[in-house]
């Protein structure tokens, strides 16, 4: 018999078995909004231009060799990721208080930045995440050894922030304590901070609490069209001068999902640190993989080093940015014609590539049925994998699973 025998069967990812589900779906009007990545308006997956641009000068590049990189991935790569989300100027940056390690995409560098913490970290090994969050963030930092908590976050009443609960959760959370911030278009309600609800957010963590935000930037660039609006979070924080962790992922913003190439970096309050915790975050990385790989980050070094690439790219960025905010207001105004019960305008005020739609999982699992309409459970849809022919269908099955 197999040692094995007794290895239960894991039911499939919530987010990623909404595919497996759809795969196997033999309808020819079925539709995947469940996924979080971007399709053009035939409902293609998209590579940009400036991706093949970028990708046709590694190639002939006969100096490029199959090297392995360093444990922190490419410096050039590490500079460009700190620049993009704090900002050419950025003081931090310019007082040696950053350090930048590539890593593999956002979940690779969210939990290098977990285990960092919870070996090095002097306050409580805790971190708080917003209620709900992406759901591998509940599984990302308990294995990287951090106790993982919620704070509230959504109010399903307003299909808006609960800011009251937040503020109250994180005066509640210990002194010191992480906590975890989407940086703009949180994942999964669409629903991000007001500038002023930042800074009052920002001096009870500062001020307050001494607690050690941690930011998740999957979006930068996405969700409004412009790479700085997208940052002003971050850079708040980072321009206060306190510490500050960072996980970037250019699987969305540079449509690079499976070369997995992301960044985290930390920033210090004192760059005499900056050197050892540098050398800490290798023995943190070295027994996980060793080192990254190298195309996607020679990918994004190429753009990112490249005046006209950078801009080409911001046009293209702003482009898919604005795909799916037409696509917010032409389901909107489907379900208006449709007179469908309820006040839909959540669909218009909540940001970046997902709708919290409100919708429940007999809701759900009724328009799945019906419609061929994939979706996690949560009422969570796309908008990214949605186009002017798919709205329709989306608007009545929506519709008739509530009416
Ligand atoms: N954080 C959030 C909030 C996300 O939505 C995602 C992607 N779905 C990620 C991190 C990480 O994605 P990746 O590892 O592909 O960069």
């Amino acid at each position: 018999a197999s040692s094995f025998a007794h290895v239960k069967q894991a039911p499939e990812d919530a987010i990623l078995g909404v595919t497996v589900a759809y795969n196997k779906d033999p309808s020819p009007v079925k539709v995947n909004l469940g996924v979080g990545a971007y399709r053009t308006e035939e409902g293609k997956p998209l590579v940009l231009n400036v991706v093949r641009k970028a990708e046709e000068q590694l190639l002939a590049d006969r100096a490029r060799n199959k090297e392995y990189l360093g444990i922190t991935g490419i410096p050039q790569f590490n500079k460009l990721s700190a620049e993009l989300i704090l900002g050419r100027d950025s003081p931090a940056i310019a007082q040696g208080r950053v350090i930048t390690a590539q890593c593999l995409s956002g979940t690779g560098s969210l939990r290098v930045g977990g285990e960092f913490l919870a070996t090095h970290y002097s306050g409580p090994k805790v971190i708080y995440v917003p209620s709900p969050t992406w759901g591998n963030h509940l599984k990302i930092f308990p294995l990287a050894g951090l106790e993982t908590r919620t704070y509230r976050y959504y109010n399903p009443k307003t299909r808006g922030l609960d800011y009251e609960g937040m503020i109250e959760d994180l005066r509640a959370a210990p002194n010191g304590a992480v906590v975890l911030l989407h940086a703009c278009a949180h994942n999964p309600t669409g629903v991000d901070l007001t500038q002023e609800e930042w800074e009052g957010l920002r001096k009870v963590i500062r001020n307050d609490k001494q607690q050690l935000p941690f930011f998740d930037s999957a979006y930068q660039g996405f969700a409004s069209g412009s790479l700085d609006t997208d940052a002003f979070a971050v850079r708040r924080f980072v321009n206060d001068g306190g510490e500050t962790f960072i996980a970037q992922s250019y699987a969305k913003n540079m449509g690079l999902y499976g070369e997995r190439v992301g960044a985290l970096s930390i920033v210090v309050r004192d760059p005499s640190v900056a050197a050892r915790v540098e050398s800490q975050l290798k023995l943190v990385i070295r027994p996980m993989y060793s080192s990254p790989p190298t195309y996607g980050a020679a990918i994004v070094s190429t753009i990112l080093s490249n005046p006209a690439l950078y801009d080409e790219w911001k046009v293209e960025l702003k482009a898919m940015a604005d795909r799916i905010i037409s696509m917010r207001h032409q389901l909107f105004d489907a379900l208006k014609a449709r007179k469908t019960p309820g006040d839909w305008t959540h669909i218009l005020n909540q940001i970046g590539m997902f709708t919290f739609t409100g919708l429940n999982k007999q809701q759900v699992e009724y328009m799945t049925k019906e419609y061929h309409i994939y979706m996690t459970m949560d009422g969570r849809i796309s908008m990214a994998g949605l186009s002017s022919r798919t709205v329709p269908q989306l608007a009545d099955a929506i519709h008739s699973a509530v009416v």
